[in-house]
């Protein structure tokens, strides 16, 4: 048995590293064990979200949206730009850059905390002890608390093989070497959006989306999914729903892809394929029998609301748990379990977690959608207010969308705002802090908010709901749910 810690952390991605940061700064030993390494065999702090997700992927769009808007959205303008050419070495070395600085910002942030990081894979055994493997040796460390934040990783689909040359998974398709003329995408869901959108900005000629399902975007709210499927459509992405892929295999340098709809079997051929149709909690091995850690049926780590697992000193946060698998719910778990292993009251409020979707328009929501309150039978109000009204929106040329409001109709509190529309992702905190606050409508109708502002919309939608909005009729813009029966 080596070095004593008071803390373990497994798992470096942002629920682990934030919980590692956390404990030290509350005064706890705390080591943090990490697998991940880099294409040079390096290892790399960050996890999926630093290394191949949410900041590779927000890199290459924010390029790639910007190659579109010199082709032609700069005309407009009245700026005219002639021989705008794509390099895509460079673009994908600069994504590359920003995840360098980042990953290594956590291992320098590790040493300004004094969070020790040991690199290998972690087996959690019996009694609090976590052996590490890592190069062909073994070490075994010891605490009284530890935290186990594994991640996830892409669901393989049985019969779709992935080569990693044709067949890609997330990873994958953010580096693909060149721009493919014919992309298909099995999942119409975040990944598939935000991925297909990329390349489509940057020059393939055909994305295709199978969906599974026949409704676009479940999660989101039924109004925003529909205007974004619209707008999606638009813009060149064909999303096919009700598809079910049968057959799949690569044959003379192309994809051979099989599916079924309501309308019979297609057969269609892509040069790069993206399987994107979830995630799973990444947890195979990381207990051995004897610790006895219970998990759902799916490989989630069972936990409670704090994040304690059936073992005493034990906890599970992040994507291996229950809840949306999103970065910043696993970093506020993080905060939370460091807080109480030092003793504090800490919680998380699950009902205010943000979502966004990184596309244009950009997708954001926070609380409880339309069908949600109708199909509970809560009676309810909606005020929305659409971005072609803002002055804002109409100066950057960006007016797609509108921003939707629903409160309780009896006590004005917000129970969900939706976004489709210009910085989306930004606006949304607004709505955050304010049902964080346990904010009302009225809260927000008598703030004052600067013009011109995208923000201005979310004012309008919340006098929209008590039908007083200035700048759009109000019967367009407010609604009341039916009261339960
Ligand atoms: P991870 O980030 O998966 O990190 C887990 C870490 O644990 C990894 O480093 C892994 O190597 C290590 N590990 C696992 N098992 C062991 C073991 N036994 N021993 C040692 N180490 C181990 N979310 C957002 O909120 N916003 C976004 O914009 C966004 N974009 C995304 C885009 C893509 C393409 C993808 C794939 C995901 C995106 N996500 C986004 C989701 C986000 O990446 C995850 O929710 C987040 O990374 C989960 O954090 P985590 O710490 O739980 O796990
Ligand atoms: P997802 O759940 O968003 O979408 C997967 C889609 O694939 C769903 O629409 C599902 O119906 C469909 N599907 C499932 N099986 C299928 C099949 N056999 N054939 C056709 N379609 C099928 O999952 P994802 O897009 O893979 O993303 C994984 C996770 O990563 C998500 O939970 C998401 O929260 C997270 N993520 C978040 C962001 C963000 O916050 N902007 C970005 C990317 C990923």
């Amino acid at each position: 048995m080596s070095d004593q810690y008071q803390v373990i952390v497994v798992g470096a991605g942002p629920a682990g590293y934030v919980a590692a940061i956390r404990c030290a700064q509350l005064g706890l030993k705390t080591v943090c064990i990490d697998a991940w390494t880099d294409a040079e065999g390096k290892s790399a702090l960050g996890g999926t979200c630093l290394n191949v997700g949410c900041i590779p992927s927000k890199a290459l769009l924010e390029s790639s949206e910007q190659y579109e808007f010199a082709q032609g959205g700069l005309s407009a303008h009245g700026i005219g730009v002639t021989d705008v050419s794509l390099d895509l070495d460079v673009m994908m070395q600069r994504k590359q850059r920003i995840v360098r600085e980042l990953t290594q910002g956590i291992a320098q942030l590790f040493k300004a905390n004094g969070v020790t990081h040991v690199q290998g894979r972690a087996q959690l055994c019996a009694d609090r002890r976590v052996v590490v493997s890592h190069e062909n040796s073994t070490t075994t460390l010891q605490a009284d608390q530890i935290i186990l934040a594994p991640g996830s990783s892409p669901v393989q689909l049985p019969g779709v093989d992935m080569d990693n040359e044709y067949i890609v998974d997330s990873a994958g398709a953010l580096s693909l070497a060149e721009v493919p003329s014919r992309l298909g995408i099995i999942g119409a869901g975040v990944i598939g959006l935000e991925l297909g959108s990329v390349w489509r900005r940057l020059g393939t000629e055909q994305v295709v989306l199978l969906e599974a399902q026949e409704n676009f975007l479940a999660v989101a709210d039924e109004q925003v999914a529909k205007q974004a499927l619209r707008s999606f459509t638009g813009q060149g992405l064909d999303i096919r729903l009700g598809s079910r892929v049968t057959s799949c295999e690569v044959s003379k340098r192309q994809v051979e892809l099989r599916y079924q709809d309501d309308g019979g079997d297609h057969d269609i051929q892509f040069d790069r394929l993206i399987v994107a149709v979830g995630r799973c909690p990444a947890t195979a091995g990381l207990a051995a029998d004897e610790a006895g850690l219970l998990f759902d049926e799916w490989g989630f780590i069972h936990v409670d609301e704090s994040c304690r697992t059936n073992l005493p000193g034990v906890w599970a946060i992040g994507d291996a748990v229950r809840g949306p698998m999103l970065a910043h719910k696993g970093s506020e778990e993080g905060m939370m379990v460091a807080e109480r292993i030092a003793g504090q009251v800490a919680q998380l409020n699950y009902d205010t977690i943000p979502s966004v979707v990184y596309t244009h328009p950009e997708i954001a929501w926070v609380g409880q959608t339309e069908q949600a309150l109708r199909a509970a039978g809560v009676a309810y109000r909606s005020g929305m207010f659409p971005f072609s009204a803002s002055g804002r929106a109409r100066a950057m040329g960006d007016t797609e969308g509108f921003i939707k409001v629903l409160s309780d109709e009896k006590t004005d509190r917000i129970l969900g705002v939706h976004i489709i529309g210009p910085q989306s992702s930004e606006l949304i905190a607004e709505a955050v802090i304010a049902m964080q606050l346990g904010g009302s409508v009225e809260d927000i109708a008598l703030t004052t908010f600067a013009h011109p502002a995208l923000s201005e919309a979310f004012h309008e939608a919340a006098l929209a709901a008590h039908g007083r909005a200035i700048h759009v009729a109000p019967a367009r813009t407010r609604k009341s749910g039916k009261k339960p029966a």
